[in-house]
């Protein structure tokens, strides 16, 4: 019994691991890794439920998306209709 606890805890650190590092590795949010344009949110209910830590973003210069890693915000970020407005008038 004390093989399957220890074979358990290192998988389940293994897993810590991978997923720590994977998680070091995403781009903060709010500017994109391609052209460090602002970035708008795409809302996925479930994936805010699952992985609360990250979120799907999409940048309105270049097209690219993805998921980043979520940081708190200091500044008022425009709701996403008048950020779309602001770029179909440009
Ligand atoms: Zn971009």
């Amino acid at each position: 019994m004390l093989i399957v606890v220890v074979l358990f805890a290192t998988v389940l650190l293994r897993a810590v691991i991978v997923m720590t590092v994977v998680y070091l590795m995403l781009p903060k949010a709010f500017f994109c890794p391609r052209c460090a344009d602002k970035l708008a949110s795409i809302r996925h209910p479930i994936l805010r439920w699952v992985l609360p830590q990250v979120e799907h973003r999409w940048c309105l210069g270049c097209g690219w998306s993805g998921i980043v890693r979520r940081v708190r915000e200091r500044r008022r970020i425009l709701p996403q209709s008048r950020v779309i407005n602001r770029a179909a008038r440009s």
